[in-house]
């Protein structure tokens, strides 16, 4: 159980056992006594184990390994570890199913790269050979694992998996985790885990996609059923960047850990309390520069401290606000939500950002508001919006004193009354080495020495950074001639980011599909439309890596296979690992009609799009659906597209769904879907007998949708389900016409919508 120590306290004390006990402060090349040997074969690495003596260094050789399970069990001795290291940084690689298990103590494992493959086994690395054999006082540095995955998304593993205690993990590079299951985690489940006094600093980790589910954080310590118990991890100095897998970038579930002097970079989420008392989360640095669900720090549970950080430019609303308090569940069980208490969210610096979440989560279950907790001496500035603070329940247990908020904001209000402890003042604001700091408040915000991690000062220093994101538009222009097939050689030497520039006016047609695994852009020379016509279904099938965009194309079905259940665009059949973008504008798609239920795109189960738009475009004489994403129907909180943007567009006699967006279950891990739909029209869309939801827009589970400025003629219904989460719904100036609004709740903002 935790122990009733103060936090800081303990801060202290571990850190100078550390420094005493631990070998983990060497360097590499500090150790005198011991062999040198190079091995090339798992045999010889195995030999080389056997005889290993405390202080020994068995160098692998520079070459790809593919598909070795290393074990690594042997025991140095406190100053004198054992290590593997790379015989040259960067150049020992592990491809195709490798992975590597310690046990035993004062072992260090040294620059190392995990690429091209996945883990057969539950973790790429693992800090413990097996059940009987956990690491103590081992290191794990300077090692890199990159995009690592097996191509089932849903397939669940760990990159790191942390027993034992006194073990550090320091200076790796991460980067691309893409399937479920949590980049970094520190194990208690045996006794021998917990009190582990483990050391996480100075890692990178990079790019984390969004995985539309729970089990997409990068770090998590602890589980719900051994969060009473005390972990005492130190995560400090790390940089998170684009960490965009759920909203727990970390997920802390065990007692006294500490979050010390960690940069989160555009991170779509928050250091989230989620299980476990007595945490200590200082000097931390959030910089959302103003991405769309960038959040901060989220407290549930006892003894909490969030002291002296740094929030800027934080977009996330509700669980991912820049500062959330939670409401607990009376006599909660594990794994829900302890009621706040005694808790201290004290002298942070929040600069332009968009939510401060008080009781976040209030319902019929989670009715039990913070007590004997502190909201105090925090300054909160924001150019940009007046109004932070919701509060969602009763904020008498929570005592506010001495925070300053800028001269324009309101101070938060609860059942019609002012909250006292805020003070509306003018804050002088100076930014230095692109932070912002208030010279005459010099105790608010970070207070440590300690660099603020970066890219630069984080991580391994030797291996390439790559941009993992994808990008249209970037690269060189392919000019493809009108006439039959001629796409797909175009497509087979184009590279990531280039563009296909079809003849305006001019004739492309398919007689079989296309296949695209990159990123590419389909564009009419200007003026008129391309006239792009297929008989194979579909025209473009994208398979894992692939991502469209087509910009001023008039794409026909007339000359369609008569089949039913076409498609114009579909997704892969299989999983997709990588998630993918598809973008519409200036287009027209029309008489997808040849036979019933012809879609415009159709995707399959265990695939996700980061975006879709649709941007100015017609879609005429549809059978089947537009937009269709409803096919993870196993209500576990999983869904299809992360945003859809339609603007300007014209829906006309479309049998099946224009926008069918699902999301089924009561799990609040994630974000989407989100709808931005504007200024466009619905005529004669849905009616098909074969249309099972009967719907022109089916909003279902949705989190977000804005939708203004629409005219629905002689439609089906729009039909918004809201089922779970606390969602943004805002209806503005939408007409009606022999169309029926149907929703099951009458939590959203309507305004100006009018029935004929
Ligand atoms: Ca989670």
């Amino acid at each position: 159980m935790c122990c009733l120590a103060a936090v800081v306290t303990l801060a202290v004390a571990c850190k100078s056992t550390r420094t005493v006990t631990d070998p983990q402060t060497q360097t590499t090349e500090s150790t005198q006594r011991g062999g040198k040997n190079v091995v090339s074969t798992p045999e010889e690495f195995n030999q080389a184990i056997e005889s290993a003596e405390p202080g020994d260094k068995i160098y692998l050789a520079s070459k790809v390994w593919t598909d070795v399970e290393l074990k690594f069990e042997a025991n140095g001795e406190e100053g004198d570890s054992i290590y593997i290291i790379a015989q040259e940084k960067g150049k020992t690689v592990f491809e195709g199913n490798s992975n590597i298990k310690l046990g035993g103590s004062y072992l260090v494992i040294d620059g190392l790269v995990f690429k091209n493959g996945y883990t057969a086994t539950s973790s790429v690395i693992s800090l413990q050979k097996d059940k009987e054999t956990p690491c103590n006082h081992c290191r794990i540095t300077e090692s890199v694992i990159d995009n690592y995955n097996p191509s089932e998304r849903f397939d669940t593993d760990y990159w790191v998996e942390i027993y034992g205690k006194h073990n550090r993990f320091d200076h790796n590079y991460l980067v691309g985790k893409r399937n479920r299951g949590v980049t970094v985690a520190v194990r208690l489940k045996y006794e021998r885990d917990r009190e582990n006094y483990h050391r996480i600093d100075h890692n990178y980790f990079g790019y984390n996609p969004i995985l539309g589910s729970n089990g997409g954080e990068t770090l998590r310590i602890g589980t719900s059923h051994y969060s009473l118990s005390n972990s005492n991890t130190v995560v400090e100095d790390n940089y998170f960047e684009r960490c965009n897998g759920e909203h727990e970038i970390i997920s802390s579930k065990s007692c006294q850990n500490i979050y010390d002097n960690n940069a989160f970079y555009e991170c779509q989420g928050t250091l989230t309390m989620r299980h476990g008392n007595e945490t200590l989360v200082t000097n931390n640095y959030f910089l959302g520069n103003r991405k769309p669900n960038t959040g901060g720090v989220r407290i549930i549970n006892e003894t909490q401290t969030v002291t002296h950080n740094y929030m800027e430019g934080l977009t996330g609303y509700r669980f991912r606000g820049a500062l959330v308090i939670m409401n607990g569940v009376p006599n909660s069980p594990l794994n829900r939500y302890f009621q706040v208490k005694d808790s201290k969210m004290n002298s942070n610096l929040v600069v332009d950002c968009d939510y401060i979440q008080l009781c976040a989560g209030s319902d019929d279950e989670r009715s039990a508001t913070p007590i004997n907790t502190t909201f105090e001496d925090n300054i909160i500035t924001n150019q940009l919006s007046d109004d932070l603070f919701t509060l969602y329940d009763d904020v008498s247990g929570i005592n506010f004193k001495g925070n300053l908020l800028s001269e324009n904001l309101s101070k938060p209000m609860y059942n019609g009354s002012t909250i006292q402890g805020f003070d509306n003042k003018s804050i002088d604001l100076v930014r230095v080495n692109n932070l912002m700091t208030t010279p005459s408040h010099p105790l608010i915000g970070p207070q440590t020495a300690k660099p603020m991690p970066t890219a630069d000062n984080t991580g391994v220093s030797w291996y390439p950074r790559q941009d993992y994101q994808i990008r249209f538009n970037t690269g060189t222009t392919h000019h493809a001639a009108p006439g039959d097939d001629t796409l797909q050689q175009v497509i087979d030497a184009a590279s990531d980011g280039d563009v296909i520039l079809l003849d305006a006016g001019a004739s492309y047609h398919m007689t079989r599909s296309l296949t695209l695994d990159k990123t590419l852009t389909f564009k009419s020379s200007g003026g008129t439309h391309s006239l792009i016509t297929f008989e194979r279904s579909p025209f473009i099938a994208l398979e894992n890596g692939g991502s469209l965009s087509l910009e001023g194309l008039h794409i026909s079905g007339k000359e369609s296979d008569d089949y039913s259940g076409n498609s114009v665009i579909r997704t892969s059949r299989y999983s997709m690992i990588d998630n993918y973008k598809l973008s519409v504008k200036d287009c027209k798609v029309t008489d997808l009609d040849v036979n019933h239920s012809f879609n415009f795109l159709k995707v399959y189960k265990n695939t996700f799009a980061d975006s879709i738009s649709l941007i100015n475009t017609t879609f005429d004489n549809i059978s089947g659906h537009v937009l269709n994403m409803n096919k993870e129907i196993d209500a576990t909180g999983i869904y299809n597209v992360e945003s859809v943007i339609v603007e300007n567009c014209q829906f006309k006699d479309i049998g099946g769904s224009a926008i069918n967006l699902y999301r089924g279950g009561r799990d609040e891990s994630t974000f989407g879907p989100m709808l931005w739909l504007s200024d466009s029209t619905f005529d004669n869309v849905g009616n098909d007998k074969r249309n099972k939801n009967q719907s022109a827009v089916d909003l279902f589970g949705v989190q977000h949708a804005e939708l203004n400025n629409l005219k629905l003629n002689d439609s089906k219904k729009m039909n918004l389900h809201l089922v779970v989460g606390d969602p943004v719904i805002i209806l503005d100036n939408i007409q009606f016409d022999n169309t029926e609004l149907i929703s099951n709740s009458e939590a959203y903002r309507k305004t100006n919508v009018t029935f004929k």
